[in-house]
């Protein structure tokens, strides 16, 4: 039986996991859950799930649940208890699956650790991609993708050579505002925003779909997983969501990964590699779904793209402001401070301002996180 640690199990992705954990029988027990600050569904996950370990962050919620453990799961809280929590008990695999920097702390100790981190925390890799992936190799840890899009890539790469490849293609939705003009980024609501087409996200990585930054995220983590130049990472839009992605070979074959838009499909596979397993999640039936589309992303329309392929190619820390000054922009727009508009914006100025510093140490990388959070917080 292999044993579990979630780092973020009350969100979209951690829900998902426990489900296809379920689904799997007695294969995997959950031996650690934490989350920020979501009290009922910690205290129902406990219940269920019976683990050794719980961490919540969020103080005054940690007050609320200190009567509601059970005295033999052992309790953890603020930051550091997430990091406590990830080094004190004994688990198999690290399911990634917190949102934002945040994730990057307590998931560098999973790694320290030698295991298996199944990774949907992306900002992770787009932060300090050259960092954590020293940190695996010299740990012998390994990331398995859970984001579907380095999922399906992972896939088409089994038993294929590296070197053989020609480039990656990733397939974007789109998002809401894929048909919309450009002017109509001024009067976007949140609720606009947040009505993704065909997936049930967290809201910051929603609104990431809708600007198109949660693809140029991924052209950043496909580069650090892969290992494979900006050049080689292509970007399509195919509006149905049912090509998760493709790799285009030097014989000019191209294989793709096709299914359902649902996570839990690329949850499971992170945990099973290199075997398959049965389950029964609805099947993809192409004669139903009809007509599959695609066309090149305007990047003039979805800046934020554009920005995230800059910062890959400057590299060091550039990437890093570019993530902090997303993250503090999206929670800006979030609470009307200001238009979906001017994210884009925002994120040029912090890059401007913060030029990379050609460094990926750990160090750097909290520095110009915390110094673009501060700039960014001061702009409208
Ligand atoms: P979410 O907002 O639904 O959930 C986030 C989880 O992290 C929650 O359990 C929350 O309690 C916890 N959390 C948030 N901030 C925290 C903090 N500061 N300290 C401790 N815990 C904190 O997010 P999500 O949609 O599940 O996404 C999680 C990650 O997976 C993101 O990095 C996202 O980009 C990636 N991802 C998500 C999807 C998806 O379908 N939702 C798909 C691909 C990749
Ligand atoms: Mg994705």
């Amino acid at each position: 039986m292999k044993k579990v640690f979630i780092l973020g199990s009350t969100g979209s992705i951690g829900v998902n996991s426990l489900k296809v954990i379920e689904n799997l029988n007695d294969e995997f027990k959950v031996i650690g859950l934490t989350v920020n600050s979501n009290v009922d569904l910690l205290v129902e996950q406990i219940k269920k799930y019976n683990p050794e370990i719980v961490a919540i962050r969020d103080k005054s919620s940690a007050e609320k649940i200190k009567d509601l453990v059970p005295n033999d799961v052992k309790l953890f809280t603020g930051e550091k208890g997430l990091i406590e929590a990830a080094v004190s008990c004994d688990y198999d695999i690290f399911i990634g699956a917190m949102v934002g920097f945040a994730g990057l702390a307590p998931t560098i100790e999973a790694i320290k650790r030698g295991k298996r981190i199944a990774l949907a925390n992306k900002e992770t890799l787009v932060v300090a991609g050259e960092f954590v992936t020293n940190l695996c190799r010299e740990n012998q840890a390994e990331i398995l993708p859970v984001d579907s899009e380095h999922s399906a890539i992972y896939q088409c790469l089994v038993g294929e050579n590296l070197s053989e490849v020609e480039k990656l293609i990733l397939t974007a939705s789109g998002g809401p505002f894929l048909n919309k003009e450009k002017s109509f980024f001024d009067i976007a609501t949140i609720d606009e925003a947040l009505n993704h087409p065909n997936w049930k996200m967290g809201n910051k990585i929603t609104i990431d779909s809708a600007t198109l930054m949660n693809k140029g995220l991924e052209v950043i983590e496909a580069k650090w997983l892969f290992g494979l130049p900006k050049e080689k990472i292509d970007v399509v839009i195919h509006p149905q969501s049912i090509i998760h992605s493709l790799v285009q070979f030097v014989d000019g074959s191209v294989k793709a990964q096709l299914g359902l838009p649902d996570m839990k499909l690329p949850i499971q596979y992170a945990l099973t590699f290199p075997n398959r397993t049965q389950n029964y999640f609805t099947r993809t039936d192409l004669t139903e779904i009809g007509t599959l589309t695609f066309t090149k992303p305007d990047y003039s329309k979805f800046e934020c793209l554009k920005l995230a392929y800059d910062a890959l190619e400057c590299g060091g820390t550039a990437p890093c402001v570019l993530n902090a000054a997303n993250e503090i922009a999206v929670d800006k727009f979030l609470k009307k401070e200001i238009k979906f508009s001017h994210i884009p914006g925002i994120i040029y100025s912090a890059l401007n301002k913060f030029v990379s510093n050609g460094l990926s140490d750990l160090e750097s990388i909290f520095e110009y996180d915390k110094k673009t959070r501060e700039y960014v917080r001061t702009l409208n």
